[in-house]
């Protein structure tokens, strides 16, 4: 067998962007290995929303048809206006659309997609419970040191591991994310309980400083996901999320339009969630000897105003893979990594900040008709 089929990689983080690298690693014949703090997935009370340019690169991995499953195949996005409810942009997601971007549109309740992602890995290749605590390079490999008191021993580290990236941490030095100035409102509910009153598939309710997103979870259209961002002074809890309320949801919202307030009132129980994200920094790769290298929100958090970190982490986990499978040596494969992602990247986190993604008429062909398993790499 060829050398660099060989490879051991460590993936640190079993979410959207590790799990995708993993699967596309693994299909290269490396030997691959993820690390997941957690001691299982959790099904956190929130939804998701997967875009063409996701859901064509997990058909590589053979999961579209067990997303769209799980999943709901949207038919519309809508902008409304907060409180006259125009609609201000409407984009509708059909056969030709769907030919157009390449995969359909999708929305998921999270705890199901990471269902399906664990399905994209061979089995056995979760280590849950491994939360990593140490990293040491050697010349020719790494050894890393597990809370759990286990140890490993890799060629390549992934640091797939989120927003407070311990492997970042060994890449660039202790920084925690900044607070971004909003929280989210989370909540899912029985669709019965909006007592027959008829919502589009999805639809943003804007408002001059906040929003509310509520969307279907299912193909049934049995289950409603409403996330309602608004601008908060601070977050001085611990915790990852705080429990909420339907009053507080509706009170954030209150003077919004009479279609919203149907939804809020709907809503059963609530939970709130901080924001966070880091100023860009384009260095996601190196160490001591070039064999650390980080992807998703690891390296690039962002606001989760244009639905939109996910996929840049399952396009970075494709664009990851397929660099080091074109190069032998791992500094040249992450530097096409960073060259080919990113000015895009760069571009999703600005938009993002904007929160201006279809808010009116949008160019949407550059974002949805992408293909990370196709682009050319940059080197
Ligand atoms: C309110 C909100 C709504 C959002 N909505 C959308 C949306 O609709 N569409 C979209 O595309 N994106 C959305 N996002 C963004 C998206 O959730 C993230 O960008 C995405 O989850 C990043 O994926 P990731 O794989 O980089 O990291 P994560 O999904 O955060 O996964 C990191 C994993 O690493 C594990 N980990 C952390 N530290 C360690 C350690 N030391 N050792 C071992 N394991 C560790 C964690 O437990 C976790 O499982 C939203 C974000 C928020 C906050």
């Amino acid at each position: 067998m060829h050398q660099k089929r060989r490879k051991r990689v460590a993936v640190i983080g079993a979410g959207l962007g590790g799990l995708t690298a993993a699967g596309f690693l693994q299909r290269a014949e490396f030997a691959v290995k993820v690390y997941e703090q957690a001691p299982a997935f959790s099904r956190i009370g929130a939804g998701i929303i997967l875009s063409a340019n996701v859901t064509k690169v997990l058909r590589r991995l053979g999961l579209e048809d067990a997303l769209v499953a799980a999943g709901i195949k949207s038919r519309q996005y809508i902008s409304r206006a907060w409180n006259t409810g125009e609609t201000m942009y409407e984009i509708v997601f059909d056969a030709a659309s769907e030919r157009r971007n390449g995969g359909p549109y999708v929305h998921i309740h999270r705890g199901d997609l990471h269902a399906v992602l664990e399905r994209g890995v061979a089995p056995g290749t979760i280590a849950f419970d491994h939360q990593l605590v140490d990293l040491r390079e050697a010349e020719d490999s790494i050894q890393l040191r597990f809370a759990n008191g286990a140890t490993a021993e890799a060629d390549i580290v992934i640091g797939a591991d989120g927003v407070r990236s311990k492997v970042r941490e060994f890449l660039l030095g202790p920084e925690p994310p900044q607070f971004v100035g909003a929280v989210a409102y989370r909540a899912i509910f029985p669709a019965r309980r909006l007592n027959g009153f008829h919502i589009p598939d999805c639809t943003k309710w804007w408002g001059t400083d906040r929003h509310c997103l509520p969307y279907f979870l299912t193909g049934r259209r049995d289950e409603v996901y409403a996330i309602g961002v608004v601008p908060a002074p601070g977050w001085d809890s611990d915790e990852a999320s705080i429990p909420s309320s339907r009053a507080q949801y509706l009170e954030s919202f209150a003077g919004f339009h009479p279609d919203l307030q149907r939804v809020l009132e709907a809503v059963d129980s609530v939970s709130l969630w901080p924001i966070f994200d880091r100023e860009r920094n384009d260095c996601w790769s190196g160490g001591r000897h070039g064999r650390l290298v980080l992807l998703g929100d690891a390296c690039h958090p962002m606001r989760p105003f244009m639905a939109a970190g996910g996929a840049m982490a399952v396009e970075d986990g494709a664009i990851l893979s397929r660099c080091l499978q074109k190069f032998d040596e791992p500094a040249e494969a992450f530097r096409s990594y960073e060259a080919t992602r990113i000015d895009r990247v760069g571009k999703v986190q600005r938009i993002s900040i904007e929160n201006s993604w279809m808010r009116g008429p949008t160019d949407t062909d550059w974002f949805y008709c992408y293909d990370a398993c196709a682009v050319p790499l940059a080197f």
